[in-house]
């Protein structure tokens, strides 16, 4: 038998994206599900959970959720750096805490979640514009019919596929991480790992949880690489190559895997009835393949649009083009900036990137932190491309303030 359901909105995803859009329409008094295909939100961890504390806070995540991050160390074969600031602007997430609270949010304003619900179809009207989708739950088939749907499934982008809108990531990046107890923890300071021999495309990581934990991390580029970023990071721990053998003895506690799209701001994310929204849109800044603030951001963004929309009466693509316009202005011309730098990152030979960290050494943890965030305001780029007292720091400047042209 189906079961059927009638919502305002469909959220199609309980990740950050999803549970940041549910959260927002149904503070604005809407009728709301939030479909998520597994047992419960962020059964499977699919992120290393890097973020920013001024986010955070933005956002409200309580302050149990992560863990602060102040010390910020890279190192290639034969170099080594560490940028050490007064106080901590990064952080690593509780993952699972930090979701599930988004999650509990959208709960507690009105959302119904509905979870182990896998959707696998849409549902269009006479015109072809997107009513609704079905799929699976426990009890069997099942159907959301809505006036909005909200494509929150991540790197899958499972609805705007079914629509025909969009097509598989060409350009991507595949994580593999395990979060350890390890014996000696910093827990202040991440660790960012480059050259071949942690990734040819890419860069491996530690970044410390707290309490003595670490998530150890490979990520490679697609296709830039055929490398298994699994293998890769097995070989690596067996090895204990560089920063991964000061931590002593390792137990590993779980095994993560993911994959996060590296195509550039390419999708359209609006359609009659439609928005796609976190890693489906593609809001990734390609440096260091970060996208959770991204997700939160324009998931609350997303919401309060689309409420708007249907309380209106109007929920076609322009009605909802708003939300796009919104987030092209904020970070459009910073990922273009932000993937200029990863081209040359990708490049680098070995000994390029012992010479990228000598540049690096030069930088003030603010402009550090600006640069490895994508957050190239123009004035303030234009200003250390002119101005800064090493060349070499001006010129990596200078390639951002020119791709922002
Ligand atoms: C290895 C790795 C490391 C990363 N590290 C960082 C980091 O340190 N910091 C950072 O900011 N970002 C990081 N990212 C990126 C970050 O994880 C994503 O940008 C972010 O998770 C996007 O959120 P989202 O809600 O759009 O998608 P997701 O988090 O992928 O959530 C999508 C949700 O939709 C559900 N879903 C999918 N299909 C269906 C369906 N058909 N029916 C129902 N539910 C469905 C999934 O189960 C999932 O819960 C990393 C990514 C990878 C792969």
């Amino acid at each position: 038998m189906t079961s059927e359901y009638n919502y305002d909105l469909v959220v199609v995803g309980g990740g950050p994206a999803g549970s940041s859009v549910a959260y927002e329409a149904a503070k604005k008094g809407i009728k709301v599900a939030l479909l998520e295909k597994e047992e419960t939100i962020a059964h499977s961890v699919r992120t290393s959970g890097v973020t920013w504390i001024q986010n955070i806070k933005e956002f409200g995540i309580p302050d149990d959720c992560y863990n602060p991050i102040k010390k910020y160390s890279f190192c290639s074969p034969n170099n080594e750096v560490t940028i050490s600031d007064t106080v901590p602007h990064a952080a690593v997430l509780d993952v699972r805490k930090t979701y599930r609270w988004l999650a509990k949010q959208a709960e507690d304003h009105g959302a119904d979640i509905h979870l182990k619900t896998n959707i696998k179809d849409i549902i269009k009207n006479k015109a072809g514009d997107i009513v609704g989708v079905s799929g699976v739950n426990k009890e069997g088939e099942v159907v959301f019919h809505s006036k909005v749907v909200v494509d929150a499934s991540g790197f899958s982008s499972t609805v705007s596929k079914s629509m025909g809108y969009v097509t598989q990531w060409e350009r991507f990046g595949a994580g593999a991480e395990y979060e350890v107890q390890a014996e000696n923890v910093d827990q202040e300071t991440w660790w960012l790992m480059v050259g071949q021999k942690y990734s040819p495309a890419g860069y491996a990581w530690i970044f410390p949880v707290g309490r003595n934990i670490v998530r150890i991390g490979v990520g490679v580029g697609k296709p830039e690489s055929t490398v298994d970023p699994t293998e890769r990071l097995k070989e690596l721990m067996d090895s204990k190559t560089g920063p991964i053998g000061k931590l002593g003895k390792i137990t590993p506690i779980e095994f993560h895997y993911g994959l996060i799209p590296n195509d550039g701001l390419t999708r359209k994310t609006v359609y009659n009835n439609l928005i796609l929204v976190g890693d489906s849109a593609g809001q990734a800044n390609p440096l260091v393949l970060e996208g959770i603030r991204y997700a939160i951001k324009f998931g609350r963004i997303a919401g309060g649009i689309a409420a708007d929309a249907i309380k209106s009466g109007k929920t076609d693509e322009a009605a909802l083009y708003p939300y796009e316009e919104n987030w092209k202005k904020d970070i459009q011309a910073k990922i273009k900036s932000a993937g200029k730098v990863q081209d040359r990152w990708i490049g680098l030979s070995d000994d390029e990137w012992d010479k990228e960290l000598d540049i690096i050494k030069e930088l003030k943890p603010e402009e550090f932190l600006d640069f490895i965030k994508a957050d190239f305001g123009l004035a303030n780029m234009l200003r250390l491309a002119v101005n800064h007292p090493k060349l070499a720091v001006r010129q990596l400047f200078n390639l951002v303030k020119n791709k922002n042209k």
